[in-house]
């Protein structure tokens, strides 16, 4: 046993789900988890997945507890191409596959506990595994840890996806609203708000029988993670608790640093290097373009628009989307990629858009398109981004409301209807523009919603109030101190730590 392993408060596996919206806030979790005390982090997942997390992490101190470990991926096996480890390389009536090769995974887990069990005499403290891989509960059972289950969405929006898809409530009535298993009976769903694989759920699909099984094993958990805050969402966390009858630890949110310093927004030059790297992604040219564009154009006056790190849009909606942005006449930066039915990091084709759009907004300076991937995190803590119109996935909603910056939604699948839900009935802080990809959408509806959002007195003004008022309680809920001065989610790490972990030093 080498040194830093000797002094080392013990050993923590995590597993994170294949998807770049899992593995970014895992990372987070796991940065977190050593800066409390010095423990050892196994990082597992996949080649393709590892080398994500390879590119964003450093040597540095922050990330010297943190160890990466390569779980060997089969795509053959589950019928995929090569290199489909993520739901970013697959269209998105193959990813259940990618969901059932997770399965696969636990046989690698289950050696890699036993080798550390066997190098250090005593089995990790626990493991901290996505609440899609419910199998890790009874691998960390029969080798005598502990499971954690981490969901890397927030309290609201994850009972609601695990209830739905545990109990499909919708099969039980012909209406078109429903009430869900673990909310009030007044707090109604609508079919709309179900993406079609659980519309047509009917138990024998290949969607019910993986997450079926996998939410229930993960609900036996020894309790839970969540990245949120308390304060954001209190009525999620109290029915998620009374839904699990487990601990569940709001610790987020998980987002950079810098993003949650009292001086937001940041100046655009200052902490460019932290926040790239959380991102794990390279922008080249287009972080200068993009800060230069936010730049020329007033405080909360753009709006940036961007479907999370694998979506777009049907061609009829880019068009009213486009033209709707264009009669507006408001400010705009839109993350833009091949709609569907094409290939999504293909060449992107003027055609998609109406003629002359690009030149006509680039010339007036009222638009900057950037093509596949931006700079997300420099360009919501920019002071000119008034509103984001987004997919509602939770680190987006996380990494919005941190700088307060109220929300457009267009959710499309996952857990984002009910995240959007949750922000327009809950928090007061988004308006609903449009829901998934199947949907018509007109041009007006888009300009109208548009200059609702960003004018700065009525429901824009009101909306970017109460954005506000959660990016206080997200930083008050991650402030440092005495006991007397913690925020809420440092309390709840610290406790998460004391209980689970057995270290009593913070
Ligand atoms: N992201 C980014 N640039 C982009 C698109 C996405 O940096 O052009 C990052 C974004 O900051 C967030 C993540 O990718 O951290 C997307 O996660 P989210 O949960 O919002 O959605 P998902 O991609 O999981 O659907």
């Amino acid at each position: 046993m080498d040194d830093s392993k000797s002094q080392s408060h013990g050993h923590i596996v995590m597993l994170p789900f294949m998807a770049h919206g899992h593995l970014i806030p895992f990372l987070a979790l796991a940065r977190r988890i050593c800066r409390q005390a010095p423990f050892s982090v196994t990082l597992a997942t996949t080649p393709l997945n590892l080398r994500y997390l390879r590119s964003t992490i450093s040597p540095d101190d922050d990330d010297s507890g943190i160890r990466l470990y390569e779980i060997p991926f089969c795509s053959s096996d589950h019928g995929l191409p090569p290199d489909t480890e993520n739901t970013e390389n697959l269209p998105f009536n193959k990813i259940v596959k990618l969901f059932h090769s997770s399965v696969s995974l636990a046989g690698p887990v289950e050696c890699l506990i036993s080798d550390i069990t066997t190098e250090e005499g005593r089995p990790p403290l626990c493991v901290i595994s996505d609440v899609f891989l419910g199998w890790s509960v009874d691998i960390a059972k029969r080798l005598g840890t502990k499971n954690i289950a981490f969901t890397t969405g927030g309290a609201y929006g994850t009972l609601a996806y695990i209830s739905i898809w545990v109990h499909l409530p919708h099969r039980s009535t012909d209406s078109e609203e429903f009430s869900v298993p673990g909310f009030p009976e007044q707090c109604r769903f609508h079919r709309s708000q179900l993406h079609r694989y659980i519309r047509e759920a009917d138990v024998t699909d290949e969607w019910s029988k993986f997450f079926q099984v996998q939410i229930k094993l993960s609900s036996a958990s020894d309790g839970w993670l969540c990245n949120s805050v308390e304060e954001i969402e209190p009525l999620g966390f109290d029915l998620l608790r009374k839904y699990l009858k487990l601990p569940v630890w709001a610790i987020g949110p998980l987002v950079p640093s810098p993003l949650l310093q009292k001086s937001s927004p940041i100046s655009p030059n200052s902490s460019l290097k932290s926040l790239q790297k959380h991102s794990g992604k390279a922008f080249g040219v287009s972080l200068a373009k993009c800060q230069d564009f936010l730049n020329s154009h007033g405080p909360n006056s753009v709006l940036y628009i961007s479907f999370g790190s694998q979506n777009t849009i049907s061609p009829s909606q880019m068009m009213q989307l486009a033209i709707g942005l264009e009669s507006s006449g408001k400010p705009f930066l839109w993350v833009i990629r091949p709609p569907l039915g094409f290939d999504i990091k293909g060449e992107f084709r003027p055609e998609w858009l109406p003629p002359g759009f690009e030149d006509r907004v680039t010339k007036s300076k009222k638009g900057l398109l950037v093509r596949n991937w931006a700079p997300q995190l420099d360009i919501l803590s920019h002071g000119s981004t008034g509103a984001f119109l987004s997919h509602c996935g939770w680190n987006s909603i996380m990494e919005s409301l941190s700088q307060g910056v109220p929300i457009v939604g267009w959710p499309m699948a996952a857990e984002q209807a009910y995240n959007a839900k949750m922000m327009v009935e809950e928090m007061g802080v988004c308006v609903e523009l449009m829901r998934g990809v199947e949907s018509r959408i007109e041009a007006e509806e888009v300009k109208r919603v548009i200059e609702l959002v960003l004018e700065e007195e009525g429901k824009g003004g009101e909306m970017k109030e109460r954005a506000n008022a959660v990016m206080g309680q997200m930083r008050e809920a991650v402030k440092e101190g005495s006991d007397d001065e913690k925020g809420s989610s440092v309390k709840a790490m610290d406790e998460f730590v004391r209980t689970v972990l057995g270290d009593s030093t913070n």
